[in-house]
């Protein structure tokens, strides 16, 4: 079992401003990990998309509370769960798929969970229509 030697919880207002917010938080419970530049970039970007589908797309025309869980293992496995109580994913599967968006007429591209997917080492999502989301992200950091 992989026990964590820290923790954080941390929810704020769907702002975009919160979109810097989260990302300075990440970087900030991460730093004792020691990560790499490059660790600490994909972190921030995987955390800044997951933040800001809670903010355009699960409260489109509201705020709504964006809750943040971080955890960091002894073997320096760290996982961050965003969740929100928006409006959900009815099809997973196709949301997560390359260029898939809701909003093709906006300036969204359909590529956040790809990028997601891309700078960490594991992606799961849950969510109920109605009742929100949860976007689980694991990134191990390395051992120098
Ligand atoms: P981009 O991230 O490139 O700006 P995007 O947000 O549309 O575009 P993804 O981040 O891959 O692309 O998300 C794909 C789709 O999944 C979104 O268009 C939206 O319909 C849905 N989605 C993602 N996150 C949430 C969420 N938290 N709540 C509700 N729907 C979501
Ligand atoms: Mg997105």
């Amino acid at each position: 079992m992989n026990k964590p030697k820290n923790t954080m919880k941390v929810s704020f207002p769907s702002r975009g401003a919160n979109e810097g917010l989260a990302r300075m938080l990440i970087a900030a419970f991460v730093t004792e990990a020691d990560p790499t530049v490059e660790e600490l970039c994909d972190i921030k970007t995987a955390v800044s998309e997951a933040v800001t589908n809670c903010i355009v797309h699960a409260y489109p025309d509201r705020i709504g509370e964006i809750y943040i869980a971080a955890a960091l293992s002894e073997n320096n496995l760290l996982t961050v769960k965003v969740r929100d109580h928006g409006c959900g994913i009815a099809d997973v599967e196709q949301a997560m798929e390359p260029l898939f968006t809701t909003d093709p007429e906006g300036e969204r591209s359909g590529m956040g969970f790809t990028v997601m997917e891309s700078f960490t080492d594991r992606v799961r999502v849950r969510s109920k229509p109605g009742k929100g989301t949860v976007v689980r992200l694991e990134k191990n950091i390395s051992i120098t």
